[in-house]
């Protein structure tokens, strides 16, 4: 594995996926990473690394549309000049809705950021990506047991540990690792946004280790994922939760 990797992170300006595009800049990767709308956060995230030395570069592009995924995987490739890791973070996750009250086109986006455009970037990596590469994919902890009003984001998220599966075992020949890791409750926007304060103390309560996530706990698995020590390690689903089982 060459010693400086060219790296993609989707949804890289704000929460988890901020937290592994300066991880992975520390251990001395070359970073693109994609926001939408967050100009300002995104502008924030390449001040940090710059200032640390790191090398990052920002893509405005939004994975809801049919031809986003491809284009910033070119645009990517284009700037990095070759792609070893590629790590897939950007998701929505719509308010809690019963799937009677779901409206279909919320459906319909939560897939096309969630699913499709993981298979649209792993499909690019599998044509691209130099051998020895590693895809890490974010899924999330409630692909097991998933409650009530969740319908949208957990079956978009099993279906990211489906394609994780299907994916180690197509690209294996050529050394290149396929992963996913499901955060439990991680202290970000998401997780802010979509659950009330006593919700949350009521997740703590049930964490072994006793508290929320923080981006950067799940970030350091990624960063082992997609480094040298996880070569042996393809198609698993590593839970990084506190415990919570
Ligand atoms: P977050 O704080 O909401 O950040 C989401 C990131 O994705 C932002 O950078 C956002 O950029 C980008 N993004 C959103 N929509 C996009 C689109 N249509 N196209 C491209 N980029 C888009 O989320 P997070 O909590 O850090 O979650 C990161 C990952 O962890 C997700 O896959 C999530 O499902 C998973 N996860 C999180 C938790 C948790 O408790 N936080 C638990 C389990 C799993 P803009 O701001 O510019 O839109």
């Amino acid at each position: 594995m060459p010693t400086s990797r060219n790296a993609v992170v989707t949804g890289g300006s704000r929460g988890i996926g901020r937290a592994i595009v300066e991880r992975l800049c520390r251990d001395g990767a070359h970073v693109v990473f994609n926001y939408t709308t967050g100009e300002a956060a995104a502008a924030e995230v390449v001040r940090a690394v710059r200032a640390d030395g790191g090398t990052v570069h920002p893509v405005r592009c939004d994975l809801a549309e049919p031809d986003g995924p491809r284009r910033l995987m070119e645009s990517a490739e284009e700037t990095l000049g070759g792609l070893d890791i590629l790590v897939n973070n950007a998701a929505l996750c719509p308010s809690p809705s019963a799937i009677a009250d779901t409206d279909p086109e919320v459906f319909d986006e939560v897939l096309a950021v969630n699913t499709r455009a993981v298979f649209m970037t792993i499909r690019y990596a599998a044509l691209r990506m130099r051998d020895g590469g590693r895809i890490v994919n974010i899924s999330s902890a409630n692909t097991v047991r998933p409650g009530p009003g969740i319908a949208a984001y957990a079956a978009s998220k099993g279906a990211v540990e489906q394609l994780t599966a299907i994916a180690a075992r197509e690209l294996g020949a050529r050394g290149i690792t396929v992963n996913s890791v499901s955060p439990g409750a991680t202290d970000t926007e998401m997780l802010r946004g979509a659950n009330p304060p006593e919700a949350l103390e009521a997740v703590v309560g049930m964490t072994p280790l006793g508290r929320l996530g923080e981006p950067a706990d799940v970030a350091d698995v990624v960063a082992f994922l997609a480094g040298h020590d996880a070569r042996w390690v393809t198609g698993q689903n590593v839970r990084a939760t506190g415990g919570l089982a």
